[in-house]
Formats: C-alpha cells, structure tokens, sequence
C-alpha cells in the first residue's frame, strides 16, 4: 500500500511533509481565529444588548418622576411662596425616600434650589445655584433635561433628569431628579466582562474598568474643553484621552487600548446621546490559537514521522523481499544445475543405450541375415569343393591344361566369399562416433551390398534414382549403412507376400538438405502402425522374427545428424520411407 514511499529520499519526504503540516497548521489556526472571533462576535452582541437593556431599566424608572413632581401643587405653590418650601421639601423627601433616587430637588426661574429632597443633610441643595447646568437650561426651554455630570455640591456623580414646572401655560422653575448609577457599576465590574459608556464628547461615564473612568475616547478640542469646564461636568478629573477613538469609529472590530487587543461592539442607547461598548479580549483566540497550533504541529511531526517510519519500513520490506526473491532464484539455479547435470547424465545414459540398441539391431539382423549369407557362402563352397575334385581328376589324368581355368574360377569364388564375409565385418563394427562428411550414396551402396544376398533371395528388384554427383552431409558412414539397412530389410519383409516385389530408392537434393525415398510395393502400414512405427519394441513381427528396434534405432541416428525421418503409405497401396538430412555441402555447384 505504502510501496510508493520508496521512491522519495528521506530529506524530500521531511521536506514535504512539513511543508503540508505548515499549511496545514496555518489554515487550521487561521480558521480557528475566524471562528472565535465569528463566535465571540455573537456572544458580544447579545451580552451588549443585555448591558444596554438593563442600563436603560435602571435610568427609565425615574425617567417620569420630575414630570409627576413638576404637576404637585405643593411644587408649584414653594416656587410662588418660599413660605411653603418646607412643605415642598418634605413632600420630595417622602417621594424621593420610596422612589430610591439620590436626590430630587425644585429649581426656581433663575436655576436657584428652592426645595431639596436632602434639605436637612450637610450636603443640601437648598439655596444652590444650577444654572450653570445645562438640564436647567434644557428645562427652561421646555424640554426634558438628560445630563450626566459630577455632582457640585456632593462630589458623586450621577444622572440628572429635569422637566419644566408650568403654572398657567408658564414656565416657573424646573424639577430635577438625581441618581447615581454606583450599583450598575459594581455590578459590571463584579461580572468581570469589560464594558463602558461614552457620553456625546466621548468621556468614559460609566465602565467597569475603574482605571478608564472620565478617560476620554479622543482627545478633547478646547471648545469642547471650555464646554464642559463651563457646565462644571467633571470638576477635578484631567480627562486624558486612551486615543482609540478612530478605532471606535467603525461601531464594531478590533481596537488596542494600551497595547491590549479587544474584539468590540457598541450601539447607540436610545433616549440619550451615549454610546455602550463591549469589549472582549482577543487573548481568548490567540490561546485558543495557540493550542490549535500546537495540536496541529505535533500532529503534523507525527505525520512527518508516520510516513518516515512508513517509508523505512517499506525499504526493509523491500530489501527483504528482495532477499527472500534472490534465495528463491538462487534455489531455482541449483535445481536448474542440478536438473541439467541429471540431463547430461541420462543423455549419456541414453547415448550409450542408443549404442547398445545400434549393436543389438545389428546382431538382429545378422541373425536373420545368417541363413541368407549360409547360404550365399555354401553355394561357393560347394563350387570350388567341386572344382576341386574335378581338378584332381584332372591331375590325376595328367591333364594339367585345364587346371589353370579351374583354379582361376575357384579363386574368383573365394573372392566372393570375402567380399560377403567383409561386409560382415564391417556391419558388425560398432560406430566411433566421429561424424565426417559422408557420400549418402557411397553409404547407400554399401548397405545395398550388403543386403544383395537377401534381394536376391526374396526376388526383388530395384530401382535406384539418384543425382551424378556427390550427397555429402555430416555423419558416421556405419550409422547411415544402419538406416538404410533397416529401412530396407523392413521392405522386404512387408513384400513377403507380396506378388509384385520391387524397391525403388531415390535420392534428391533442395537448397539445404538430401532427400532419400524408400518406396516398396509391400501392404503399407495401418493407423495403428503409423502411430507407434517409431516406438522401441513396437513390432508386427512373429517372435523370432524382430525385436521392434530397428525404426527407432534408425529414428535416433537421424535425429543425431539433425535430420527427420517420416513413414506414410503411398497411393499405389506400398510403404514410404521418407529420411532429410542436412547438406553439409551443395556438391552439384
Ligand atoms: P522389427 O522390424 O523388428 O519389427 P522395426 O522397428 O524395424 O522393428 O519395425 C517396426 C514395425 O514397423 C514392423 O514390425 C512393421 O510392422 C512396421 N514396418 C516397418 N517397415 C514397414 C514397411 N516398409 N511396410 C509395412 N510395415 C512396416
């Protein structure tokens, strides 16, 4: 499965794969990043709606307050009659009291307290002027007064609320509620989340980081600067600017406040000018980064070493295989030596039965042949046994002028007799088994001598169709006297019975080879015979008669000369001998 490992060098592969772990690590901390950031993102916007919310609850519950206040007849009659102040000021304590404001308090037309929830307390606003405040201004001038600001003669900050007082379509004076916004505050810094609000010139009101209290969003222009000293709205506070203000301005994205990277949000909240900020460190995606990256790289290195260990493992299965595939072929060659020194040595064996099978169908068919040359011989003997008589018949007579003839008849005889008898030699001599170029007709020759006897004999004539020039091929002249012998000898005996008896040899040459055809008139051979003619011991011969080697023997020698040797019956009815030996020269050029 692995295999392919192979085929890269360690330093590629490590090389490879920390590139691909590299990418890897980059994509997965990259989406991790966007996907804590989409993620604290939602969380930001929903924890933003609840600040805005519950800060609008908190301001909303007095938001009607100085209007209910502002109808009271006892409010209206302390701004005609300060007589009846006290009345008033009792009356805006009680409803003060159960309202929970800080204060609420009655300002006459010129901005001057003239009833005071806190009347009897060191800090009371009675017979303070305000008018330097704009939510008295705002009154004034009909509408309701919404101002943040630290308090003048309390030194706490808080929210004031104001609302004109009317007496016969008029404006008389203002109300005003106070209330100090402390809770909400502790509440946000108990929940440890970072948030705050921005008033109109980007002052920090209200935050649960202490330390950005009345810090400004950009720095302040001396308008604005002399604006808010005129109003006295952070008397004593430097209001120093965290210049985060262009950052701020998108509404939501990622803003640095001294050196702190946040993920913020804001929206506007309604019935004011303010604006509230939630922010979220952006510590939490760079730790869940970080651990991102961190799984991601050890992950990648145990990749990187997965596939070094794999491709290792790969080389050792290799080499092993590559061993074992050795040993196997080492094995395989060791049977295969041994196999061919087995074959040379039943090649030998072989050779040698071949020798043995020469020599035995040789002495077969001296057997057979022995009663024909007994009696060739015996006719010469008796002849000259005969001549001999008559010659001494002769001597005895004196007449010694024919013995010359005589002697000269016996001589040619004897002669006969040792041409049959050196045949014989010949035939019986076993084969060196050096081939040499040989004269096929000068063989075929010999062996027709030899058989002449045996021709005679059975009646036969023959029939020689041969070229006038030498048939050379490379062979042992003994051996091809065996072929055609044995051929031959088989003709005769399939003509037995035959009426007509003739054997017709022809010899011809092509570009390569020498053709000899042996044809008798004999019966010719069936199926069966076809098929087995060439089979050692395969014979239809009474016992006595063949042994069934001659054609294999014939068939052995052929092929040991290169040559092949085929049977088949002719049309007249007769055998065909068909024997192709190589031409070791084309002796007609
Ligand atoms: P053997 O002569 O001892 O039988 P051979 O191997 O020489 O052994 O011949 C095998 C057989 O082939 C013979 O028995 C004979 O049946 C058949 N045969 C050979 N030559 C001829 C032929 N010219 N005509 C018919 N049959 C033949």
């Amino acid at each position: 499965m692995f295999y392919w490992l192979r085929n890269f060098s360690r330093a590629s592969l490590t090389f490879a794969g920390t590139l691909i772990s590299a990418l890897v690590v980059w994509l997965a901390v990259s989406s991790t990043g966007n996907l804590t950031i989409r993620e604290l993102q939602s969380t930001g916007q929903a924890r933003l709606a609840l600040y805005d919310s519950s800060l609008r609850a908190a301001i909303d519950r007095y938001r009607y307050l100085p209007y209910v206040v502002a109808r009271h007849h006892q409010v209206i009659q302390a701004i005609s009659d300060p007589q009846t102040a006290q009345i008033a000021n009792l009356y805006l304590e009680r409803v003060n009291n159960r309202s929970g404001a800080a204060a609420l308090y009655v300002l006459d037309r010129t901005g001057v307290t003239v009833a005071s929830s806190n009347w009897n307390t060191p800090d009371s606003f009675v017979g303070e002027d305000y008018s330097f405040r704009p939510y008295y201004s705002l009154a004034l001038a009909g509408n309701e007064g919404f101002f943040f600001g630290i308090g003048v003669t309390t030194g706490r900050a808080g929210v004031f609320i104001s609302n004109p007082i009317f007496q016969n379509g008029e404006i008389i004076g203002v109300v005003v509620v106070k209330l100090e916004l402390d809770e909400v505050e502790m509440n946000w810094q108990e929940g440890g989340e970072t948030v705050f609000v921005a008033d109109a010139d980007g002052v920090i009101t209200l935050t649960s980081r202490g330390d950005w209290k009345y810090r400004t969003l950009s720095p302040l222009s001396d308008t604005d600067r002399t604006r808010i000293n005129l109003n006295r709205q952070y008397p004593g506070r430097e209001l120093t600017s965290l210049n985060v203000g262009q950052q701020l301005a998108k509404g939501s994205g990622i803003v640095t406040i001294s050196s702190h990277r946040y993920l913020f949000d804001s929206k506007p909240i309604r019935g004011s000018d303010w604006r509230i900020f939630y922010l979220t460190s952006m510590d939490q995606v760079t730790d869940r980064q970080a651990a991102v990256m961190l799984i991601a790289i050890i992950g990648g290195g145990m990749i990187v070493l997965l596939i070094l260990f794999l491709r290792e493992r790969e080389l050792k299965l290799a080499s092993q295989r590559e061993a074992r595939e050795l040993e196997r072929i080492q094995a395989l060659n060791t049977r295969l030596e041994e196999e061919i020194a087995e074959r040379r040595k039943t090649e030998d064996e072989l050779r040698g039965t071949q020798n043995e099978l020469v020599q035995a169908g040789k002495l077969a068919a001296l057997g057979q042949m022995s009663a024909a040359i007994a009696h060739e011989i015996n006719q010469p003997i008796t002849a000259i046994r005969t001549f001999c008589a008559s010659a001494k018949l002769m001597l005895d007579r004196g007449k010694t002028d024919q013995l010359d003839q005589n002697i000269s008849q016996i001589s040619s005889l004897t002669e006969r007799m040792g041409a049959i008898t050196g045949q014989l030699k010949t035939f019986s001599r076993k084969s060196t088994g050096v081939l040499e170029p040989v004269d096929l007709k000068v063989a075929l020759g010999n062996a027709l001598q030899l058989l002449r006897p045996q021709l005679e004999s059975e009646n036969c004539s023959l029939e020689r169709n041969e070229p006038d020039y030498p048939l050379i091929i490379r062979a042992d002249l003994v051996r091809i006297e065996q072929i055609c012998v044995n051929i031959i000898r088989n003709a005769l005996d399939a003509m037995e019975d035959s009426g007509v008896k003739r054997i017709r040899i022809d010899l011809a040459t092509d570009a390569d080879d020498v053709t000899m055809h042996i044809t008798d008139t004999g019966p010719g051979m069936n199926d069966e015979t076809l098929a087995l003619l060439f089979d050692p011991f395969f014979t239809t011969k009474d016992p006595g008669q063949g042994v069934g080697l001659g054609l294999s023997v014939t068939y052995g020698i052929v092929r040991d000369f290169g040559g092949t040797i085929k049977a088949y019956n002719t049309t007249m009815g007769g055998a065909c001998f068909e024997v192709r030996l190589p031409l070791l020269r084309n002796s007609k050029q």
